[in-house]
């Protein structure tokens, strides 16, 4: 059982929270709203499993309280999203077609991603013309089911 720790939180400093495990999947989304919700061309996402997830620090609220809205994503699927009530940094989302022991991290709030690496990069049809799709991850034009992001994962891991 690997036991490593990760750390990260929000761009303000009010949010904190450890990560022990390892990722179930992590790839790059080019949906529009990630597009929002980034500010940028594309959205990270990296499945963990609930129980490795452990908020140390939510000041302003009690802790394990975040900030949450939700909203409709391109494939239909109601999405909660969860973040700092003061600078707005995203840290997890729980989504309605994940089984509920997931949550959706947002990795670019840990402090250590040297080995992380994305494995598949979906919803190209509206990803921006200039990305380059690499050779290394696997492509999806909407939204792949969870076992094919778990399973590039895998491949990648192994690899
Ligand atoms: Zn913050
Ligand atoms: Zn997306």
């Amino acid at each position: 059982m690997n036991i490593q720790k990760r750390k990260g939180g929000c761009q303000c400093g009010e949010i904190s929270y450890e990560l022990s495990g390892l990722p179930i999947a992590l790839y790059r989304c080019h949906c529009t709203d990630c597009q929002i919700g980034s500010g940028s061309a594309f959205g990270m996402s990296m499945w963990v499993r609930q129980y490795d997830f452990n908020l140390t620090q939510s000041r302003g609220l009690p802790l394990g309280v975040l900030e949450s809205f939700v909203r409709t994503a391109d494939s239909g699927a109601k999405i909660e999203g969860f973040f700092c009530g003061s600078c707005g940094v995203r840290i997890y989302a729980k989504a309605a077609l994940l089984d509920s022991k997931y949550i959706v991290l947002k990795p670019g709030t840990l402090q250590d991603t040297d080995d992380l690496r994305p494995s598949a990069d979906i919803w190209i049809q509206s990803k921006q013309e200039w990305f380059e799709l690499p050779t290394n991850t696997k492509h999806f034009h909407g939204q792949p089911l969870p076992e094919e992001l778990i399973g590039s994962y895998e491949e990648v891991k192994l690899s």
